[in-house]
C-alpha cells in the first residue's frame, strides 16, 4: 500500500504499514525477531524472493520499512535501508560500495567518527583516501585518481556549517563516473533534497533532527536502487539493522519533522541575527545570514538554514569553557537536533585531542561554540546565551 502520492508533509504523516485485523489507527510495534509461514511452500517461495513476506528482522521489519518509506518519499529516493545508528549507515555505504585498491575522496570537515573510519579503518582493507577543502571546490577535480570510486561530503558540515554546491559536485562525480555520497543530517530532507541535485546516495543520522527529542539512535541510507541493493546485501549479512522499537519511535517523529524544522530554522535565524555584531563575539555563522561565506549556495539548495548556529568567542579556548559553565538553561550534552537547546564547545571536548592546526583544517577554532537551537521560546534561549557571554569574558 504505497501512499507516497501526496506532498512531502502529507507523506511523512500518511505513509503507514498496512492495517492489521485489529483496525488500529496508529502503527503497532512489531517487536518480533522473525516471521512465520503457513506451510513449507510459502516458506520456500519467500526464501527464494518470490514473495514480499518478511523473514527475519535483521533483513526487514514492518516498523523499519515504514520509516524507510517515509525517508525515501521525503528525499525523493528510489530505495533505502535503515541502520542502528548514523555511523553504521555511513560505514555500510563505504564497505558495500568500495573494495581494496579503491580511492575515496572526502571533504575534510566531516563528523569526527566518519573521519576516524576513513583515516584509521578503511586503510586496513586497502581503501585509500584524500581530503579536500570544502571551501575550495575548484581544487576537487585535481584530486580525482583513476581508482577514485566515491566522493563523500557533509553539507552543511558538522560543526563548522560549511556548505558546498551539490549541483557542482554532482557534475564532477558524473563526469568521472564516481558515486556521490552526501551526509544530509544537518539539513534533513525537509530543508535539502540532495537526490534532486543529482546525488546518488544520501546518508543520515536519524538520531538527530529525525528523532528530534534525543531518545533513540538510528541511521538511514537512501538513493539509487542498484547502489542500495548492494548496501542491503551487505547489511543483511553483517547485521547493523535498526531496532523495530527505534523505527517505531522514528516513524512517529517523522510526522512532526516538517513543523519542527520550520520552527528550529525560524528560531535559529532569529538567534543568529540577534547575536551578530555582539562585541563579545568574533563572528556568528548561520547559512541564512548574508555574512555566511556560502550564503548564495545555501539559498539555492536549502529551503531553510536548519537549527545549528555557531559563533566564535573573542577570548578563545578559556572563554569557551567559562561560557559553558555559565549557562543556566541550555544543556551540555554530546547530542544535537533536540527539542531542548544544546551548547557545545568542540575545541575542549569532541576535538580536544587535535592540534590547533588540525582543528582549523576541520573547520574548528578555539573559541567556537555550537548551539543546537531547540523548540523553547527563542527569547529564553537568547537570554541564557547573553548572560553566559557576559560571564565568559
Ligand atoms: C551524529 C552524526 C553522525 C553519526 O550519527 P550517529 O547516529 O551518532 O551514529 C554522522 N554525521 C553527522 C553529520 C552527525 O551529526
Amino acid at each position: 500500500m504505497e501512499k507516497d502520492q501526496y506532498r512531502p508533509e502529507t507523506n511523512a504523516v500518511r505513509i503507514q504499514t498496512e492495517k492489521t485485523w485489529q483496525m488500529e489507527h496508529s502503527t503497532p510495534l512489531f517487536l518480533t525477531s522473525s516471521f512465520t509461514y503457513d506451510n513449507a511452500e510459502e516458506m520456500r517461495a519467500t526464501f527464494a524472493d518470490e514473495t514480499d513476506n518478511n523473514i527475519y528482522s535483521r533483513f526487514s521489519n514492518p516498523n523499519v520499512d515504514e520509516f524507510v518509506r517515509k525517508v525515501c518519499a521525503l528525499e525523493g529516493a528510489e530505495a533505502g535501508y535503515a541502520t542502528s545508528s548514523g555511523m553504521s549507515a555511513i560505514f555500510a555505504s563505504f564497505m558495500a560500495l568500495l573494495k581494496t585498491g579503491d580511492h575515496l575522496l572526502s571533504a575534510s570537515s566531516i563528523f569526527g567518527s566518519t573521519h576516524t573510519v576513513i583515516t584509521k579503518y578503511l586503510p586496513k582493507w586497502g581503501i585509500e583516501h584524500s581530503y579536500f577543502d570544502i571551501n575550495n571546490p575548484a581544487g576537487i577535480e585535481a584530486l580525482i585518481k583513476p581508482n577514485t570510486k566515491m566522493i563523500f561530503v557533509e553539507t552543511p558540515s558538522n560543526p563548522g556549517l560549511e556548505i558546498i554546491d551539490l549541483d557542482l559536485l554532482a557534475g564532477i562525480a558524473n563526469k568521472h563516473n564516481i558515486i556521490l555520497n552526501v551526509d544530509n543530517c544537518f539539513a534533513s530532507p525537509v530543508l535539502q533534497r540532495p537526490v534532486a541535485h543529482g546525488v546518488h546516495i544520501v546518508t543520515h543520522s536519524a538520531t538527530k533532527w529525525m528523532d528530534g527529542q534525543g531518545r533513540v539512535l538510528g541511521g538511514v541510507v537512501v538513493g539509487r536502487a542498484d547502489l542500495i541493493k548492494e548496501i542491503y546485501a551487505f547489511c543483511r549479512s553483517t547485521g547493523p539493522a535498526m531496532s523495530p522499537f527505534n523505527a517505531w519511535v522514528l516513524s512517529k517523529s517523522m510526522e512532526t519533522l516538517h513543523i519542527r524544522m520550520a520552527r528550529h530554522s525560524e528560531s535559529a535565524l532569529a538567534l543568529a541575527k540577534a547575536l551578530e555584531g555582539n562585541p563579545l563575539l568574533e563572528w556568528v555563522k548561520y547559512p541564512m545570514l548574508e555574512s555566511h561565506p556560502q550564503h548564495a549556495i545555501a539559498k539555492k539548495q536549502m529551503s531553510g538554514g536548519g537549527g545549528i548556529v555557531c559563533f566564535e568567542l573573542k577570548g578563545g579556548l578559556q572563554s569557551g569553557t567559562r561560557f559553558l559553565d555559565a549557562l543556566k538553561m541550555l544543556t551540555l550534552t554530546a547530542n544535537l537536533g533536540d527539542s531542548r537547546s544544546i551548547a557545545s564547545h568542540p575545541a575542549s571536548t569532541t576535538h580536544a585531542k587535535l592540534t590547533d592546526t588540525e582543528r582549523v583544517q576541520v573547520g574548528i577554532t578555539p573559541g567556537m561554540i555550537r548551539i543546537s537551537v531547540g523548540l523553547e521560546n527563542v527569547q529564553d534561549i537568547l537570554d541564557d546565551i547573553l548572560q553566559a557571554l557576559e560571564k565568559s569574558k
